[in-house]
């Protein structure tokens, strides 16, 4: 695939970000423009600095401007300093622009020397990026106890599953591993597997394969080299994309994508380093790596190689290498390492194996409310999650009482998942936030919704209720997992 020609130059956002993003931010475009990228510039700013002038996201509004114009992103690291901001800048930009992809490839580096070393890992974790318990819905439900929302949509899986399915064929990959939970979260993670499953099997080139995640995160460190592609959920994704980053030489090297439909950010692993910031010492790598990815996305093949090359040519010959990587006592400045990297391109490095990089052919999402249609939706019952200091079998027997004359009766009443009445367990330990499940006695009446707010004024009447969650069946089946210990 060759270069863009030049009349066909690409505007990217460059935010340097805060501490050591300055630093890696020039060095990086230093290579790219000695190695001739078909890339202009337009400096943005995001992160401490927006935070300290007020701006609650630590995102401008002429930084989001910019980012809308031009679609693709060169990031470097953004703080959310200490008593600033609710949300992480990061977390703003990924959420605001929709990018629901994390690509974070793991790929052994030449002259990084690690335990793993010589197993030629080579592998892409491809994490969810919106969804899951990162939507950040948290609750104190009672002054003791929080809540945090695991949302997953079917959607949000066709859409990562797609994606990680057009990585591997973009760069000829075989296998797609959707590593999950679902052996415990059987309709959130559940979600991932089955759609994962069902999009994986759609590619014939491509071999399906489930992991359940934490033998996954165990096989990374046993047997590396097996991997692919892995696709996971949001926050399983986080973890193990950075234990993976581990395998081939830690943050300092992790390069990451994170594309949507309309925008797409590179940036480091890594964060600000505030401790070696302004020192001229920091190590570029990540953001260059993160810079090749960038290259790949806009068409730019040719010189995302000759930039890879020289990287792994100035690696392999193991001078002039910042500290962090150096054999020790022989690490130098960031800007040495600069001038050797430039001083190496044109080089190809005969260690590394070739890779075949085409497009990656993202399936575009409509602009539209999902929703999944079902024949047949019925409510057979409610959860009211409540607050009480009353022992299980006095709350009980007060429920009982509440519900009589409703709708309802009452099946158990659990304590963080584990049943508490009609049968409790003796060792289950007990806190001040429980949750009741009522079943409709006899059919659902005609209007479930006033029959709940029923028995809510009554439950309420004793008690203090904090949350309630419908029992639905879409299609029959129940849209709604048991207790521990329920029938
Ligand atoms: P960090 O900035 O990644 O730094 C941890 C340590 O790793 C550094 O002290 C340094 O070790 C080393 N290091 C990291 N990047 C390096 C590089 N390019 N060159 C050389 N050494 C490097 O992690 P942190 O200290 O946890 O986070 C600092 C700030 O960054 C926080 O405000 C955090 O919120 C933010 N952060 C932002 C992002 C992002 O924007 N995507 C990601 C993570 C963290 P030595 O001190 O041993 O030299």
């Amino acid at each position: 695939m060759d270069s863009l020609p030049v009349s066909q130059k690409v505007t990217v956002t460059a935010i340097a970000g805060d501490g050591i993003g300055a630093e890696v931010m020039r060095a990086t475009q230093a290579v790219l423009a000695a190695a001739g990228a078909a890339v202009t510039w337009e400096d943005a700013m995001a992160g401490g600095e927006a935070f300290r002038k007020g701006i609650s996201t630590g995102t401008p509004q002429e930084t989001l401007d910019s980012i809308e114009r031009t679609g693709v992103v060169l990031k470097g690291p953004l703080e959310t300093p200490v008593g600033y901001g609710e949300k992480s800048a990061n977390v703003s930009l990924r959420k605001i622009f929709e990018m629901y992809g994390n690509i974070r490839p793991v790929r052994e580096l030449p002259g990084i020397k690690t335990p793993f070393s010589g197993r030629g890992i080579d592998f892409t974790v491809v994490r969810e990026n919106v969804e899951d318990l990162y939507a950040g819905i948290e609750h104190m439900q009672t002054p003791g106890v929080a809540q945090a929302v695991k949302l997953i949509s079917e959607a949000g899986c066709e859409r990562i599953a797609e994606l990680a399915c057009a990585l591997a064929l973009a760069e000829g990959r075989k296998t797609v591993t959707v590593a999950t939970k679902a052996n415990i979260l059987k309709l959130t993670e559940g979600l991932l597997k089955t759609v994962g499953e069902r999009v994986v099997k759609r590619h014939p080139a491509l071999t399906h394969e489930h992991m359940i995640v934490d033998n996954c995160a165990h096989q990374m460190v046993i047997r590396p080299e097996q991997f692919d592609i892995c696709v996971m959920t949001n926050m399983n994704g986080d973890i193990l994309s950075d234990l993976a980053a581990g395998l081939v030489g830690g943050l300092g090297v992790a390069p990451s994508a994170n594309l949507g439909d309309t925008v797409a950010m590179f940036e480091a692993v890594h964060g600000s380093a505030p401790q070696i910031a302004g020192k001229g010492l920091a190590n570029p790598t990540a953001l260059l790596l993160s810079a090749v990815m960038m290259l790949r996305h806009i068409g730019d093949f040719t010189t995302a190689a000759r930039i890879e090359h020289a990287l792994y040519v100035t690696l392999e010959e193991g001078r002039d290498l910042t500290g962090d990587i150096a054999a020790p006592g022989t690490g130098v400045g960031t800007a040495a390492y600069l001038e050797r990297l430039i001083g190496n391109l044109g080089r190809t490095s005969a260690r590394v194996p070739a890779r075949e990089y085409r497009p990656i052919a993202m399936r575009p999402w409509p602009r539209s409310t999902w929703a999944r249609a079902v024949a047949t939706r019925e409510v057979v019952g409610v959860d009211i999650f409540l607050e009480s200091q009353a022992t299980p079998q006095a709350l009980g027997a007060s429920l009982v009482q509440a519900a009589q004359g409703s709708a309802f009766s009452l099946k158990l009443v659990s304590c963080r998942g584990a049943q508490v009445w009609p049968v409790a367990q003796p060792h289950t330990f007990i806190v001040d936030h429980f949750r009741a499940r009522f079943m409709f006695s006899a059919a659902a009446p005609a209007n479930p919704n006033a029959a709940i707010a029923d028995l809510l004024a009554r439950v309420g009447e004793q008690h203090s209720w904090m949350h309630v969650e419908k029992l639905q069946r879409f299609d029959g089946a129940d849209a709604f997992t048991k207790d521990q210990g329920e029938g």
